[in-house]
């Protein structure tokens, strides 16, 4: 018990189950420090596997390949969002894992996730769980009934709307039918307009159990990166500001002004209250809707570093990746510094097919001819649409020079302005 509770000195071995970007950035970070590594995931060539000192190729289930995971390393932790909740707890009954199996249950699961947050007391979209046939019924049979925003009776004092509902209606449509499990990017979402366009969306998605959402009108999107320790201590990330586009993040703004003073209350606050309630130890990120009046909803959580905090690495003194280190380790959470304004710009595989035809390298000699661009890329065997590749951090004196230098990269490049 007492053993649990040591911190866990560099020279010792950390795992992480799962493979790929946000595996190779925490074994880069843990091995910085002076840690050895050991990467759990069955593809050999695996952007975290190819550089881990360690790397078991079993997949999650395999109680062999967890064993011998356990064997090597002295705490666990996952990269992967959906990794099944019993390996870690398997792992767990032989040495520290963070997060907990049972956090990251209820992150895998849309529906679970919406009833944390409601717990929680934080402001969600109004949305219904759709899991049998009698409940799309409902949904479908109520038009017009219900009224536009409905407010639970447990809403929180000071929260703004939307509220959490657990009602449904057709005053969800125009939204969003989400699988419940398993979707990301995007993946896995049918936006409906009418109780039939809902029942087909079902039918598509195979009538797994779902979440519809209703479409909210966004002003734009923010996130807050926390990490929480084994004694409860809580820092955070600066809030991002981030920016979508089919369903995929594509640039993240972090600088003194990139939002109003009351949202990053807001966010911050929220997002504390959902690490506390799941009694966390790890890094968290906590993503928003921000709607056009102002209010935030919270939309979902990721038990792990997330696209969105890779800023960290470049603009901050202590990275995401480093916070997942010193989490499981038990090592002190210090508040971390941001030292530059960032931003941060996705790549995508749709970079490497600007020319049409065959995948050609872009041009990153000519954005690193840009002061103050930092490269990193996931060593991904191949490029493909959509396909996240790495991403481009750029750091600068004021928020105005960063804006120009990443105006030009991605003018270079192919992004779309933003
Ligand atoms: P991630 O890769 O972040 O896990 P995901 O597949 O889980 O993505 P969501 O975060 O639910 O998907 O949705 C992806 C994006 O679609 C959001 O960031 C937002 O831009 C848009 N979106 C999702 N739900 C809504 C909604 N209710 N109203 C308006 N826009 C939405
Ligand atoms: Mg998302």
């Amino acid at each position: 018990m007492s053993e649990r509770q040591t911190v866990i000195l560099p020279g010792a071995t950390l795992g992480v189950l799962g493979g790929g970007q946000l595996g190779r950035m925490f074994v880069h970070a843990a091995q910085a420090m002076g840690y050895f590594t050991a990467v759990l995931d069955e593809d050999a060539t695996s952007p975290a596997g190819l550089v881990s000192h360690h790397h078991i190729r079993t997949g999650y289930e395999d109680p062999q390949g967890l064993a011998e995971l356990a064997k090597v390393c002295a705490a666990v932790t996952t990269e992967f969002e959906n990794v099944p909740a019993a390996a870690l707890d398997t792992l767990a009954r032989s040495l520290p894992v963070s997060p907990a199996g049972s956090a990251v249950a209820i992150a895998q699961d849309r529906a679970r996730e919406k009833a944390h947050f409601v717990q929680c007391g934080v402001p969600v979209a109004p949305h219904a769980v759709i899991e049998t046939a009698a409940q799309l019924a409902a949904v479908s049979a109520d038009t017009g009934a219900a009224p536009d925003r409905p407010k639970q009776a447990s809403a929180p004092s000071g929260g703004s709307e939307p509220h959490a509902v657990g009602s449904v209606g057709a005053s969800l449509l125009p939204g969003i039918l989400k699988t419940a499990r398993m979707g990301y990017d995007g993946k896995g979402q049918v936006r409906v307009t009418t109780p039939a366009e809902l029942a087909a969306a079902w039918d598509q998605l195979g009538r797994v159990p779902c979440v519809l959402e209703k479409m909210l009108p966004l002003a734009h999107e923010c996130s807050v990166i926390v990490a929480r320790g084994r004694d409860g201590t809580v820092v955070h990330l600066p809030v991002q500001r981030n920016l979508h586009r089919d369903g995929i993040l594509a640039v993240t703004e972090v600088y003194e002004g990139n939002l109003p003073a009351a949202q990053l209350h807001q966010a911050l606050a929220a997002a504390k209250s959902v690490a506390d309630g799941l009694n966390y130890v790890g890094v968290l990120c906590v993503e928003f809707f921000v709607l056009q009046d102002g209010t935030l909803a919270v939309n979902e959580i990721a038990p792990r570093p997330h696209n969105s905090g890779h800023y960290s690495q470049n603009a901050c003194d202590v990275s995401q990746f480093e916070l997942q280190v010193r989490c499981m380790t038990g090592l002190p959470l210090v508040q971390p510094r941001l030292h530059s304004p960032a931003i941060m710009l996705n790549l995508l595989g749709d970079l490497w097919f600007q020319g049409g035809g065959d995948a050609t390298t872009p041009p990153w000699d000519q954005v690193l001819a840009l002061p103050g661009c930092h490269l990193h890329l996931y060593g991904k065997v191949e490029a493909k649409p959509g396909r996240k590749m790495g991403h481009l951090n750029i750091t600068g004196a004021t928020p105005e020079a960063v804006r120009a230098t990443a105006l030009k990269a991605a003018a270079i490049l192919g992004i779309a302005p933003f």
